[in-house]
């Protein structure tokens, strides 16, 4: 089956394209700057250089339109027609307590995403553009949205449920959702793999680390906690959002700095996490490099957002009593040994030795020593396979 994956964000629009039976990539791209001026498509055939498209791409009808032309080129195209694509499916950030699987478009699913929107504006709106792209597009096509807090609905009330009143938390379906949950599940199930084990035997920390940063406890393959929230903002430190907070503080900030909610909003998210610390960047490969130059300040970013990571990982291991590996993923878990030394330095007591030279090589590697309980492991990220994966599983068995 040949499944066309969308990730669908405000002004841009990413794709990769699968033959599901083998779990080939045959193609990937990405559409560029949408309704905004200087457009464009960047289609990278599986092994070839990639090819640049110029063009005024208004809306993401016209960026469906762009990629399923390029999909079905004579000369760049991995498909002969538009009715090769033979399933499509979409990453939808916000699944609500609606959604704890991934699940086949319909007019009412539509309608669910629609709904969901007030609980994530920025994401849950392109996504749906996305997915009301395709259906004009390709209307017999079956669709499948894949929900990156899917994974994460099999966390109890214990630790969902905020101490707010209850009949608030009921009323505004205010609780934790958790994300990334695609991730964390993917990793997941590879550790289990990489161990010869059955994932229902073991209990999991993983630990998605890039600019958006959560960690996840997963024991008998299900998520039994995460640290991002109602929204996206809680939990880790991240590249420009301040991660657990004080509530408290936020009001004091609000009446000190004169700043209304929209105002806050986009303080907490924009301006705060390594960024707000270091004064310097929100990229770790920046920040490690001056914190080797003596910036204090930078050091003092990583050595928070390190310090965050390694006491989340403690607080997952007495959640679940016990954890037999913890796996690092995402662009600074899979990229920086600088980082997956510093957070594991302090894991000894639960049985996880770091292996300084394991730790020093790429891609998909165990970093732990022989002897060492707990495995450690990088696992590089792949939720565009997975998302392809449950687009599979859902049309072939609908
Ligand atoms: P997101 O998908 O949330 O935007 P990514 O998973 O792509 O984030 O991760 C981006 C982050 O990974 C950036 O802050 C970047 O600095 C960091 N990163 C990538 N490569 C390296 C590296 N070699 N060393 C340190 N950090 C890295």
């Amino acid at each position: 089956m040949i499944v066309l994956v969308i990730n669908s964000g405000s002004s841009s629009l990413k794709y990769q394209v699968f033959n599901m039976k083998e779990e080939k990539l045959l193609a990937k791209g990405l559409v560029e700057r949408i309704g905004i001026g200087g457009s464009s498509l960047t289609h990278q055939p599986l092994g070839q250089e990639p090819i640049v498209t110029k063009e005024d791409i208004p809306d993401h009808n016209k960026a469906i339109q762009m990629t399923v032309a390029a999909l079905t080129d004579p000369q760049s195209g991995v498909v002969k027609s538009m009715e090769a694509i033979e399933a499509i499916g979409h990453r939808v950030a916000h699944g609500g307590e609606q959604f704890a699987d991934s699940i086949l478009i319909n007019d009412e699913v539509t309608e669910g995403i629609r709904k969901l929107i007030e609980l994530a504006p920025l994401h849950n709106s392109p996504a749906l553009m996305g997915i009301e792209a395709c259906a004009r597009m390709l209307p017999k096509t079956p669709q499948v949205a894949v929900f990156d807090t899917a994974f994460h609905q099999s966390i109890p009330e214990k630790a969902y449920y905020y101490a707010l009143p209850y009949e608030i938390s009921k009323k505004y379906a205010l609780r934790r959702y958790g994300f990334h949950g695609t991730s964390h599940k993917y990793v997941a199930e590879k550790a289990a793999q990489l161990l010869q084990k059955d994932i229902v035997d073991l209990k999991i920390i993983t630990c998605h680390l890039g600019n958006g940063a959560s960690i996840a406890a997963v024991a008998q393959g299900k998520s039994v906690d995460t640290s991002m929230g109602f929204t996206p903002l809680e939990g880790l430190v991240m590249g420009t959002r301040i991660g657990d907070m004080d509530p408290a503080s936020l009001l004091f900030l609000m009446e000190k700095e004169g700043m209304n909610t929209e105002e806050m909003n986009q303080f907490l998210n924009k301006k705060c996490g390594v960024l707000g610390i270091s004064g310097y960047s929100s990229d770790f490969r920046d920040l490690e490099t001056e914190a080797n130059n003596g910036n204090h300040r930078c050091q003092l970013a990583l050595d928070i957002f390190a310090y965050r990571v390694t006491k989340y990982i403690g607080a997952y291991a007495a959640a679940m009593n016990g954890v037999d590996a913890i796996v690092f993923t995402a662009g600074l878990g899979e990229n920086s040994p600088t980082m997956r030394q510093a957070v594991s330095k302090n894991l000894s007591y639960l049985g996880a030795e770091i292996e300084d030279d394991k730790n020093n090589q790429r891609g998909q590697v165990e970093i732990s020593k022989e002897n060492s309980r707990c495995k450690l492991f990088v696992i590089p990220t792949n939720e565009e396979l997975m998302i392809g994966r449950d687009t599979y599983r859902i049309v072939k068995s609908s």
